[in-house]
């Protein structure tokens, strides 16, 4: 039985999943969220809610716990900065501090020579005649956007000149790619250099929200190897500790590019659950905790169904599934649309 305590900040679904593995390795968790209703209560031993701003809080927090990780990546810099002088924040927020910031992610990500979309910063209007070579683009908010939140697609100058943005919050414009597909690698670096990566993983959004999810992916030899490569020279150069995934595009000439890096256990991973003998969650936690590393093997191949809004409503009135059916229901108190309520993980 081990005596660890592992802090994660952030309490909703990706909070939940981290505290149901943190359990099944007999490591306790402590949950600090902005939320007072978030689900993850339901699965941690511990919930505090407060601001995360609320310094006596944190630091109520911190003290209960021997490491800190979080579910999401907008966590201010400072709070987790202040944390990591008292216990151990992995990964670190340095590397949070690039990642929240989609101009800074792509340029460390183009420094290392791995391609990215085209992209420019804008920052003011009288710059967006000089970006027509961008269009049809999407325009993004630099900093706390998720699921296509604070994103435009635009397909003419005038078009961008009417939309009346206030510039001073920061945007990006990047190239509209046309896709072939999308996949994502999720990959858990230990201290030492060493990795779990798991296969690339095929994913289709609706209304830039991830629907679907599956292993294998239907990808050439070339495009597997190269997504697996990039994924493990930026956990590399960011010298990561825990989970990570990249997110890909691949354009119909079969290009490969990098469209971003989520510093935390991802929606594409949760088939890993039941398709792995250690899911995404585990390998974060033994990463951060410094626990063993177990070499990871596939069980089976998989796909998985996100549950948006009302469409779990269905699945809550089934009273048994399938044998190779896994419904997790997020417990989350209200269905709003666009919410993400649940998904089913089917092994295939
Ligand atoms: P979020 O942070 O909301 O996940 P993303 O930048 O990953 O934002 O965009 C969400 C989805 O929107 C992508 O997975 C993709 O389907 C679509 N998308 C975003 N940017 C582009 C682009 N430059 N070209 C083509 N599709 C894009
Ligand atoms: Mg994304």
């Amino acid at each position: 039985m081990s005596d660890i305590t592992l802090g994660i900040i952030g309490g909703g679904q990706l909070g939940s999943m981290l505290a149901i593995s943190a359990k099944k390795i007999n490591i306790k968790t402590v949950i600090y969220c902005d939320d007072s209703d978030a689900p993850a209560q339901n699965f941690c031993d511990k919930f505090i809610s407060g601001e995360y701003g609320d310094k006596e809080k944190i630091i109520e927090f911190v003290n209960l716990v021997n490491f800190v990780t979080f579910e999401f990546e907008n966590i201010p810099f400072e709070t987790l900065n202040e944390i990591n002088k008292l216990k151990p924040v992995l990964p670190k927020p340095s590397i949070n501090r690039i990642i929240q910031h989609r101009l800074a992610e792509k340029d460390f990500v183009n420094n290392l020579n791995i391609r990215t979309t085209r992209y420019a910063s804008v920052e003011s209007e009288s710059e967006i005649d000089s970006l027509e070579d961008l269009l049809p683009g999407i325009l993004k908010t630099t900093t706390l956007g998720y699921d296509g939140k604070g994103q435009y697609p635009i397909n003419s100058i005038e078009e961008l000149s009417s939309l009346n943005i206030d510039f001073s919050k920061g945007y990006i414009l990047e190239k509209l790619v046309k896709l072939k597909k999308e996949i994502s690698i999720i990959i858990t670096r230990f201290n030492n250099h060493k990795y779990e990566i798991y296969e690339p993983i095929e994913n289709k959004h609706e209304n830039q929200i991830l629907k679907f999810s599956k292993i294998p992916a239907d990808i050439d030899k070339k495009i597997y190897d190269q997504s697996k490569d990039w994924a493990m020279s930026i956990a590399e150069e960011l010298k990561y500790v825990g989970t990570l995934c990249v997110e890909f595009f691949i354009d119909r000439n079969d290009n490969l590019y990098v469209n971003e890096i989520a510093p935390r256990v991802h929606n594409s991973g949760h088939l890993t659950i039941n398709a792995f003998n250690v899911s995404q969650f585990e390998n974060h936690i033994r990463a951060v905790c410094g626990l063993e590393q177990i070499p990871l093997k596939k069980i089976s191949n998989a796909t998985m169904v996100n549950l948006i809004g009302d469409q779990i409503s269905e699945y809550r009135k089934v009273s048994k599934f399938k044998d190779n059916e896994f419904f997790f229901d997020y417990l989350k108190k209200e269905i709003k649309e666009k919410r993400k309520m649940g998904h089913i993980t089917t092994l295939i």
